[in-house]
């Protein structure tokens, strides 16, 4: 779908009587585009702890300071996959701050990205972006989608964008040779920013009680160590200040108590 384009919805079933977590994401970020069920579940996760909300909230603020990076860096092309509800400050947007000529692949598996793709996309203005219904868990058929091949030039660098995404990919889906094999598919100069959440500041039974949320919502949440999410950066050279909490990731505002121990890990690394 792309924005100025007539609004044909593919029919959809957003099965709105289960949690989504795209649409627990957009209640955390104080989004309307949510559910019943959906705040139920995000009500639940705020009450095992409120860094649900503030982690939210300081891992959108680390996409758009990588996105300002990478584009200020000559970057032009975006495969942003796990794009989210949020209409504001998403990657096309920023980008197109930076430079009027970016081009964005936004790729969701959940079906009210798509039901909200024309709200995500309007007022673009500039660049292209365009909003693709794939699974991450899926990387062959990402790679041989015709749409993203329109969009995005494989010749060229591309920012990989898996933003708060794998810790929705079970350790049995192989999330690492998923992310290597896109990578693989990028040419020299291209970046993967990457966002995870963690359990390592969190208590035990914390890690456990959000597990269990989770699986009663259309996907696990699989909180991963430092050391497991460096493991996505094999192979690549990472940005200062390398795999750090979010907030602490380029902060452009002072930082406060607690941001080195932000629910976590961020960094951006480029292909050589
Ligand atoms: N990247 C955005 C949104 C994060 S919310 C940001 O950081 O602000 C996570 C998004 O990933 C949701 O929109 C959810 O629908 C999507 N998602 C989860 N699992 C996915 C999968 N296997 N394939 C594609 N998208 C997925």
């Amino acid at each position: 779908m792309r924005a100025g384009e007539d609004d044909v919805r593919p029919p959809t079933d957003l099965r709105t009587d289960i949690p989504h977590p795209a649409r627990m994401y957009d209640y955390f970020l104080g989004g309307k585009d949510n559910f019943p069920a959906d705040r139920e579940a995000a009500e639940r996760a705020l009450a095992i702890s409120p860094e649900f909300r503030t982690g939210a909230q300081a891992n959108r603020g680390f996409l758009q300071r990588a996105v300002r990076q990478v584009t200020g860096q000559g970057v032009r092309q975006f495969l942003d996959i796990g794009t989210g509800i949020p209409t504001a400050g998403s990657t096309h947007q920023i980008a197109a701050e930076v430079s009027p000529d970016v081009r964005v692949a936004y790729l969701d598996n959940d079906p009210i990205v798509l039901v909200h793709g024309r709200a995500l996309l309007a007022g673009a203005g500039r660049g292209t972006a365009t909003v693709i219904h794939a699974d991450l868990r899926e990387p062959e058929k990402i790679l041989a989608n015709a749409e993203v091949r329109e969009v995005l030039d494989f010749d060229q660098p591309i920012a990989l964008m898996l933003v708060a995404i794998l810790h929705f990919v079970a350790d049995d889906q192989d999330p690492v040779g998923i992310v290597r094999r896109l990578v693989d598919a990028l040419p020299s100069g291209s970046r993967l920013v990457l966002s995870h959440a963690t359990g390592d500041f969190a208590t035990p039974e914390q890690v456990k009680q959000a597990r269990a949320l989770y699986s009663n919502s259309a996907a696990p949440l699989v909180p991963r160590s430092r050391e497991q999410v460096a493991a996505f950066f094999e192979g690549l050279e990472l940005e200062e200040p390398g795999l750090v909490t979010p907030p602490l990731w380029r902060p452009d505002a002072p930082l406060k108590e607690g941001d080195d121990r932000a629910p976590g890990w961020a960094a951006v690394g480029i292909k050589p």
